[in-house]
């Protein structure tokens, strides 16, 4: 298997590494040669009866690495400098302000695909796809979420979740991810929360074919939006926290039917823009009593202020139920795909198998993580 480079998915030039999980962040959760544990090791499956150890995958953190283009490397080297920093502030309880939630919102985009492509190649392609993109083209491509839970009785440590499935391998929309005390969900697709959020949307998408069929594309109709927000942003709720953020995104939509161009002129999408030439909403924060407000000014501060969950729930308690979330949010994400009704039969029956496999995987793997007390 051909390991292209990470970033912008063509023929390495200048070979460096990429660590998934940056240096930074290895060594602000713990001693950089330690050990942890990378989901399970599915090539090692005729192996999991007569040697349990190989169930789940374990190596040095630092060796968790995969190769990119020397420029590509440097190019996101700010994104990196400034993630740390901001993740500081979060962890020393200091306010941020919404353009370093921009920021942070970019870089869970580039280690959620980074590790949809890592275990692609760790799994040797388990779900037989072709990736369509490296991390370059899905930064800040597609609507996204991230809400952040504190729990504080906890070692330093980092733990991801949900990056091992079938349903994520298949379409990388969500994962959750822990930093010492504190515990992100993190939730990306297209035109997610758009419609909701008053920004138009794409209606009736489906996925239509090229002469390759195992490239699919969207199609529908870009509509214009409602120019307000709706009471219910998430078609799925996550677990209550005052910390979540919103962005609708449209970048690969701009301009995308010069004769209807539903974003041109729309006071709405100028009003609630952070940058609106790049295809950046504002960041819609949640208020007390369920609502979003969208907020354009990058200088505002939002409040750090997290309830630590250690204070009524066990840690294992705690964890079962940020790891369901996951998982149960994966499998609903697998329901919020396009239409494949204009596809040939035989392409229908494969996705309906596929999506089937990852549903009932998901499932099993949440058992059975709970049963061996993996998390
Ligand atoms: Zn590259």
């Amino acid at each position: 298997m051909k390991k292209n480079c990470v970033f912008c998915g063509e023929g390495v030039k200048d070979k460096t590494k990429e660590h998934i999980i940056p240096q930074w962040l290895i060594r602000l959760t713990g001693d950089s040669n330690r050990e942890i544990n990378l989901g399970v090791n599915y090539p090692k499956q005729d192996e999991w009866v007569t040697n349990p150890d190989s169930f789940i995958r374990k190596f040095s953190i630092s060796s968790f690495q995969f190769p990119a283009c020397s420029k590509c490397n440097s190019d996101y080297s700010k994104l990196e400098n400034d993630t740390k920093t901001i993740i500081e502030k979060l962890l020393n309880k200091k306010k941020v302000n919404i353009g370093e939630v921009d920021t942070l919102l970019d870089w869970f985009d580039k280690v959620r695909i980074g590790f949809w492509l890592g275990y692609y190649f760790l799994n040797k392609n388990m779900t037989s796809i072709t990736p369509q993109f490296a991390i370059a083209k899905r930064l800040a491509s597609k609507d996204r979420m991230l809400a952040v839970y504190h729990y504080s009785d906890i070692s330093d440590g980092i733990n991801f979740v949900g990056v091992d499935t079938l349903a994520f391998q298949h379409s990388p929309t969500c994962f959750g991810l822990r930093i010492n005390e504190y515990y992100f969900f993190n939730l990306s697709a297209d035109f997610l929360f758009s419609k909701n959020l008053g920004f138009p949307y794409l209606a009736n998408p489906a996925y239509i074919t090229e002469n390759n069929h195992s490239s699919l594309m969207t199609t529908g109709e870009l509509v214009k939006g409602k120019d307000k927000v709706k009471s219910r942003i998430l078609k799925r709720e996550v677990l209550d926290t005052p910390v979540q953020f919103i962005q609708p995104i449209f970048k690969d939509y701009l301009g995308v039917d010069s004769n209807n161009d539903v974003y041109k002129d729309n006071d709405y999408v100028t009003r609630n823009s952070l940058f609106q030439n790049e295809g950046k909403g504002a960041i819609f924060v949640y208020e007390s009593g369920g609502r979003y407000t969208g907020i354009a000014n990058r200088n505002f501060e939002v409040s750090n202020n997290i309830d630590d969950l250690s204070i009524d729930v066990s840690l294992e308690e705690w964890v079962r139920k940020f790891s369901r979330m996951v998982y149960d949010y994966q499998i609903h994400m697998l329901t919020y795909t396009p239409s494949i009704h204009l596809l040939d039969k035989a392409t229908q029956k494969s996705i309906r198998l596929q999506l089937k496999n990852a549903k009932k995987h998901n499932k099993l793997l949440m058992d059975f993580m709970i049963e061996k007390g993996h998390f």
